[in-house]
């Protein structure tokens, strides 16, 4: 194979260099400069289609469900009620289409910052973006750092779905913005954030996770696998004002009538509790 040929889109990125991911082109479908970031989608032969910000790679239609539903059901059965839910970020829709298949949640408010992402999204990503059909959902476009300032109080459960901490999700990745999540959880809310790969970024996961242990008495670290991310693996920093939660115990389990009915690939019970059991450097450093 010439891996030099034409065709081929390569991830690059400064957050993991000396090692990187590519796939082949079978056509463009959208390249243009947003307000806040280049957005590209691409039809590919191995992936379906793929959405890129800043040449990274933020979906395939391969593997997105892994992560949409594991960022999703892990805070979302951990909560003995989660009725109300904030996405902060998410343009492509997809976890606002599996938090709305949750039995327990009435509404769901979304801020994402990038119009464009979402406009891009429903066009081509029609199988993710049909998570803003839900008639639950309130979509808002704007600064979830922002929008975190103005609202006190009001979520059971606040998923940060962002992109990498370059641009416009830096102030996600920041400690102040977990005080701000914290002061707009009810009492028992529980956070979900993007948090990086152990493989590629273990400073990422070690200080986010060190953020939210300052402003949560219970926090902890669980992954998934995408294999279209860099090293193949994510995770997600989860806090909650529950001192008590048992992370690993899911408070609803789905029975397998319930994962055909709601379209679960990836997330059942078992993976719940396995998504905390960590390896060992992980669960030393994290410690
Ligand atoms: N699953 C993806 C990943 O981990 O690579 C994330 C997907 S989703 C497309 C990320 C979204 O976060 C983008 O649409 C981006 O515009 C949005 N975003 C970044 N910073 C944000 C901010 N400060 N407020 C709200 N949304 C933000």
């Amino acid at each position: 194979m010439d891996t030099l040929k034409k065709n081929w889109f390569t991830e690059a990125c400064e957050l993991w260099p000396g090692g990187t991911f590519s796939f082949e082109v079978k056509e463009v479908l959208y390249n243009e400069r947003s307000e806040y970031q280049n957005v590209q989608v691409f039809d590919t032969t191995s992936l379906g289609r793929v959405l890129v910000l800043d040449g990274i790679i933020q979906c395939t239609q391969k593997d997105e469900f892994s992560y949409q539903e594991m960022i999703s059901f892990l805070p979302l059965c951990c909560h003995k009620n989660p009725e109300k839910v904030l996405i902060v970020g998410g343009g492509d829709g997809g976890v606002a289409r599996e938090v709305a298949k949750h039995p327990k949640v009435k509404e769901i408010v979304q801020v994402e910052i990038d119009a464009k992402v979402i406009e891009v999204s429903k066009k081509y990503l029609p199988f993710m973006a049909v998570g803003f059909d839900s008639p639950k959902l309130t979509l808002h476009v704007g600064d979830g750092f922002e929008f975190m300032k103005n609202h006190s109080q009001e979520f059971d459960v606040i998923i940060t779905d962002s992109s990498d901490p370059i641009g416009p999700a830096v102030s996600l990745f920041q400690e102040n913005y977990f005080s701000l999540m914290k002061s707009a959880l009810k009492p028992n809310g529980i956070v979900c954030s993007q948090a990086g790969t152990v493989w590629n970024d273990i400073e990422l996961v070690t200080s986010t996770l060190s953020h939210c242990k300052k402003q949560f008495p219970a926090a902890a670290y669980g992954y998934t696998s995408v294999p279209t991310y860099p090293s193949g693996q994510i995770g997600f920093v989860i806090g909650s004002l529950d001192k008590d939660v048992e992370f690993d115990k899911p408070t609803i389990s789905f029975t397998r009538e319930d994962e055909k009915a709601m379209n679960l690939r990836y997330y059942n019970s078992e993976v719940h509790k396995a998504a905390f059991v960590l390896p060992t450097f992980v669960k030393y450093q994290l410690s």
